[in-house]
């Protein structure tokens, strides 16, 4: 069995890069039947009123064994099941969170256990940090790259905003649990890590032609973590032990790449913007949610092909205070070789299809419409990043 940890300690030493591991979990399992693992650690802990937070699906998948486990093991632990929202989506908006905290403060837990997928997730992360205890991270599907992220995509009032929060002491993904995960979840992993062809080449862009700071170490983990799902897309999309350890693998190891380097550069550009900007849409018009990796897969697609066209093409003419076209210039060379690294739309789509998921706008259910605005505003939603998408709308 592959050990993430242990492999991204050989990558710093092979690069003789500085490795900070407290950004590590405590205890990482990655394996069939990890979740037995969950009660035993808990108990050696100290713990002894533990939270179980779920949904109504990942109660079914985790919650249920939890919660006997911890019951048997002498602790005291209640769940709490999360309610959807009006359009019958799990959505980590101030219902969500406030409806955990009660939870936690009325049981005085002293740990909480998010059982699910990421927006479980990101509604425990934050009530865990509130109230001032620390979570336990058991994942139900391999959709997401946040599990260990210590920020906390959250919707108030529509809004959705990033706040500070914690990531968990512990991760215990069972491969058993994520390997039942629905399709379309496993399929949405793959696409969240598709999408990092082109958030790494942004960042290499960023950090030559905008002064962005630049990991070596975080670039090479996520690279690695991309290159393993984009060579093993059929495995995961026919849900194999191998393939979803890998995609999972990667997924952790991605998320570890952005806690080492303190931001979501490596992991995140363009594409994640689309996808942020249909998100934001799709609450505005009280439209049921798409996956987050359905969508980066797709958005990956339509920055591939526009990058493509610019490396091209060149710049626009309209692109460019003197200033910048003159840092952008002076890289050319280098962003037009990193801009080749991206595949095609084609084979892009073609990756997506493989690993079971949307490969197209259609396919996603997002209208031409919407995504043609996307591409003019998205750059918008993080107002402090520097991207190709953000030179080629504001100059
Ligand atoms: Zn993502």
């Amino acid at each position: 069995m592959t050990d993430v940890l242990q492999s991204i300690r050989n990558t710093a030493k092979r690069m003789n890069e500085p490795l900070d591991e407290s950004v590590f979990p405590e205890r990482l399992s990655v394996e069939a039947g990890a979740i037995a693992q969950v009660a035993p650690y808990l108990r050696d802990r100290g713990d002894e009123r533990i939270s179980i937070v779920c949904d109504l699906t990942t109660f079914e998948a985790a919650g249920a064994r939890l919660l006997g486990d911890a019951k048997a093991a002498g602790l005291a632990a209640e769940v709490t099941i999360v309610n959807p929202n009006a359009q019958g989506d799990v959505v980590a908006d101030e219902a969500s969170i406030m409806q955990v905290i009660l939870d936690i403060q009325r049981t005085k837990a002293d740990i909480a256990v998010a059982a699910g997928s990421g927006t479980i997730h990101d509604i425990v992360r934050f009530a865990a940090y509130t109230t001032g205890i620390p979570f336990v991270s058991v994942p139900t599907a391999p959709s997401v790259d946040g599990f260990t992220s210590k920020g906390a995509p959250i919707l108030v009032r529509g809004e959705k905003i990033t706040l500070p929060a914690i990531g968990p002491v512990a991760l215990f993904a069972d491969i058993s649990i994520l390997r039942a995960a629905p399709a379309p979840l496993i399929a949405a992993g793959f696409g969240d890590m598709l999408g990092k062809y082109t958030s790494l080449f942004d960042w290499t862009f960023g950090h030559l032609a905008g002064g962005e700071p630049y990991s070596p170490l975080a670039a090479e983990l996520t690279q690695q973590a991309l290159t393993a799902c984009v060579e093993n897309a059929d495995a995961i999309g026919g849900s194999t032990e191998e393939g979803v350890t890998i995609l999972i693998d990667a997924l952790i190891q991605s998320g570890i790449a952005m806690l080492l380097f303190g931001q979501s550069h490596p992991a995140s550009g363009a594409e994640h913007h689309l996808s942020h900007y249909w998100e934001m849409a799709f609450v505005r018009e009280g439209r049921r949610q798409l996956l987050h990796g359905a969508k980066v897969g797709v958005a990956c697609t339509l920055i591939a092909a526009l990058y493509h066209r610019i490396g091209t093409g060149g710049l626009p003419a309209a692109v460019g205070a003197a200033e910048r076209r003159h840092a952008i210039e002076s890289h050319w060379n280098e962003i037009q070789a990193a801009i080749s690294r991206i595949p095609g739309e084609s084979r892009l789509r073609e990756l997506i299809r493989t690993a079971g998921g949307p490969s197209t706008l259609e396919e996603l259910g997002v209208e031409r419409e919407l995504a043609d605005r996307s591409l003019q505003e998205a750059h918008r939603v993080r107002l402090n990043r520097f991207t190709l998408l953000r030179v080629i709308n504001e100059g």
